[in-house]
């Protein structure tokens, strides 16, 4: 099938939900994809963030052959060896505690959500967001996402949502009370624009969350499993969260998504309070798995923290050249490009150019490229842009 025939099979058969760009992927191998055309695509944005070790990373590949080909899904009246590794893995790696698996980013905000209401019992009710955030479409997710365009025509939302402006810890002290549950935020806003969180924001959230009794919930489905350098984008900021949220590159591509939460929370997800189908299946477990194993096998935590050290070095000389560069923000491989204007033609002329990249909250470039990016990718994808813009007379 050539790519119009696909595209007309959406056309007809797909809800037109997303706006894509009009090109059908057949292949991914590393920093690559491949369209129906033959065309090869330098991604520094693979898979929104899921294929976080590259397209189809071999060892991934591997996990999943092999497990498919013994045991695809069992549901979770039984036990599976993968779905305890797994968790063990993420432990270690995190602030101990234990996780629950699910299948998505909203379903483990979902999770959360109702764990910090559980936890804190009647009275204590409300949730604390931040302006700019994102953590989903589900009802409860598209509510704690307090951006009012993902709220249009959905109104009225889930009770109980406090938003405030981001890293303004005066805002969230005056927001602050006994009724509060929990507090929810990204340590780096990603669809919000890659806006850092200060040091002194989330250790702000810890200290006000201890003295009044609530629960900390990181929302790291984005700079979660080592983008940022380190395992955790909370690990940069000298706190600990109570619950955090992962999913996007905890698969390398096979969907899957975790709540971990600190022992004393996990205790009363007790049987019949929460649960999922699919959640924690071998297969996805199994990549899981290969995917921790490849990043400590590659020293990918380190390429990840040097690679976005480079990539940021090269963006500022950019920025240089080009008035419509404003700043370049970020940490590790997860890179936000503030421009002066819109940036929605640069993206879609840089894929004219075989370069993917993304625009978010209209004026920030977004590259986060695989944590296997090597020098030369990073090199080849700034003089796309470098060009991109003298072209465009920016
Ligand atoms: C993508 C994202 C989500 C939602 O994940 P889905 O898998 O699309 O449900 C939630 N929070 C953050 C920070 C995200 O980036």
């Amino acid at each position: 099938m050539n790519t119009e025939e696909t595209i007309g099979l959406f056309d007809k058969y797909v809800i037109g939900n997303y706006s894509r760009l009009r090109r059908v992927i057949v292949r991914g191998e590393g920093c690559y994809c491949f369209d129906a055309d033959g065309n090869k695509i330098l991604d520094m944005f693979p898979g929104w963030a899921v294929s976080g070790i590259g397209h189809c990373h071999p060892k991934v590949v591997e996990a999943i052959r092999k497990q498919a080909g013994e045991l695809l899904h069992v549901d979770n009246t039984f036990y599976t060896e993968q779905q305890g590794q797994l968790a063990k893995m993420l432990s270690e790696r995190a602030f101990g505690g234990k996780s629950f698996f699910c299948n998505s980013g909203a379903e483990a905000n979902e999770a959360a959500l109702k764990l910090a209401r559980l936890y804190a019992g009647g009275g204590k009710y409300k949730f604390i967001t931040a302006e700019g955030s994102f953590h989903g479409r589900t009802f409860a997710t598209v509510t704690a996402t307090a951006q009012p365009k993902y709220h249009e025509g959905f109104l009225p939302l889930l009770p109980g949502f406090v938003y405030v402006p981001f890293n303004d810890i005066k805002a969230l002290e005056s927001a602050f009370s006994d009724e509060v549950a929990a507090v929810m935020v990204e340590p780096i806003q990603g669809e919000g624009g890659i806006n850092v969180a200060t040091k002194e924001y989330l250790q702000a959230i810890r200290s006000l969350c201890d003295e009044k009794g609530a629960v900390m919930i990181l929302d790291e489905v984005q700079t979660g499993m080592g983008r940022t350098g380190k395992w955790f984008a909370y690990q940069h900021f000298d706190v600990e969260p109570d619950i955090m949220t992962l999913a996007k590159a905890l698969g390398g591509g096979v969907a899957i998504g975790a709540m971990m939460a600190k022992e004393e929370l996990a205790a009363k997800l007790v049987p019949g309070k929460h649960a999922s189908t699919f959640g924690g299946n071998c297969l996805a477990c199994a990549a899981g798995i290969a995917v921790i194993e490849a990043i400590e096998e590659d020293s990918l935590l380190e390429n990840a923290a040097n690679m976005g050290r480079y990539a940021k070095e090269k963006l500022n000389e950019l920025k240089e050249k080009h008035f419509i560069i404003d700043h370049v923000r970020g940490i590790g491989l997860m890179i936000g490009l503030q421009l002066k204007g819109p940036g929605k033609e640069i993206v879609e002329k840089c894929l004219e150019k075989e370069l993917r990249i993304n625009c978010t909250n209209e004026s920030v470039l977004r590259l986060m490229p695989a944590m296997i990016v090597t020098k030369e990718e990073i090199d080849a994808a700034v003089d796309i842009i470098d060009n991109v813009l003298t072209e465009s007379g920016k």
